[in-house]
């Protein structure tokens, strides 16, 4: 059985990875700002760095696998905050544990959204890129929640991507879910508000399964992605979320 380090498990869909990777016999090393094993704050630097250093202490021989889960939504007002978790306290954190993921030949899930392809700002997108957090900070300050939280997703995933030869050659294997609407406590504020409550579930009916996810659904989906079954699968970011993005962009794959 394994080691796992994961980000956000806590609550939510994390709280559904780490209880499913659980459940199949492995160790999992959870990183969250509460309810944790290792409690960190991944909004700044010196939090990351102290979630690195913990997990290493944990895992001196190394990991099997990393998800990184922790996240907040476009209701959160402050886009920096958005942004520096969202982000940078993803990167980092995988940067930091790549050591660790090559010791074992570890398998690295990031979660991404199916928000991610809908983002129209390509100019967030490039600054986060471009890896100057104060920038993009600063430039997140100028645009709405959803293209901030959506411009993360998107940059998450681009990331993952434009790294996956460089890791694979070194033995880790990269992917991405982009969940779609999956009911968890961050949805379940919005679900509830009295202004966007009732778009809210129109956005719901309109799933072509006809259903809204379960973080259960989107535990299962990294579960394979981190399981040897999925050794040759690298690169791919899963849409898991009841034929939303295929709806919203048929004639893109
Ligand atoms: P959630 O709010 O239940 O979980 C988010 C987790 O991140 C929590 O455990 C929280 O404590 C942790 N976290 C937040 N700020 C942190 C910080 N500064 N440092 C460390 N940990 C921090 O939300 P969720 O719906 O389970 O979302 C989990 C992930 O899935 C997020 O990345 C989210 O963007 C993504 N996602 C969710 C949906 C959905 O419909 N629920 C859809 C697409 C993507």
């Amino acid at each position: 059985m394994g080691i796992y380090a994961m980000t956000g498990g806590a609550t939510g869909i994390g709280a559904a990875i780490k209880n499913r990777l659980r459940e199949e016999g492995n160790d999992v090393i959870v990183i969250d700002i509460k309810d944790a094993d290792v409690i960190a704050d991944l909004s700044d630097s010196e939090g990351r760095r102290a979630a690195v250093d913990a997990v290493r202490d944990a895992a001196p021989d190394g990991l099997d696998g990393l998800v990184t889960c922790a996240g907040l939504g476009s209701n959160v007002p402050n886009h920096p905050l958005i942004t520096r978790v969202n982000y940078f306290g993803t990167v980092e954190i995988i940067e930091g544990l790549r050591e660790l993921l090559e010791r074992r030949r570890g398998a690295v899930v990031l979660v991404s959204s199916n928000s991610a392809p809908m983002n129209n700002s390509p100019e967030f997108v490039e600054l986060l890129l471009a890896g100057s957090e104060e920038e993009a900070v600063s430039f997140s300050e100028t645009i709405e929640a959803q293209e901030v939280y959506s411009g993360t997703k998107k940059a998450v995933a681009r990331w993952m991507r434009s790294k996956v030869a460089e890791y694979a050659t070194a033995g880790v294997r990269m992917n991405a879910v982009a969940p779609g609407y999956t009911q968890t406590p961050m949805t379940e504020q919005v679900e509830n508000d009295p202004t966007y409550g009732p778009a809210i579930k129109e956005f719901m009916a309109s799933i072509p399964v006809g259903f809204p996810g379960k973080p259960e659904d989107q535990a299962a989906a990294t579960s394979f992605l981190l399981s040897p079954e999925a050794r040759f699968v690298c690169g791919s970011v899963l849409f898991v979320d009841g034929g939303h993005d295929a709806m919203f962009r048929p004639d893109q794959v």
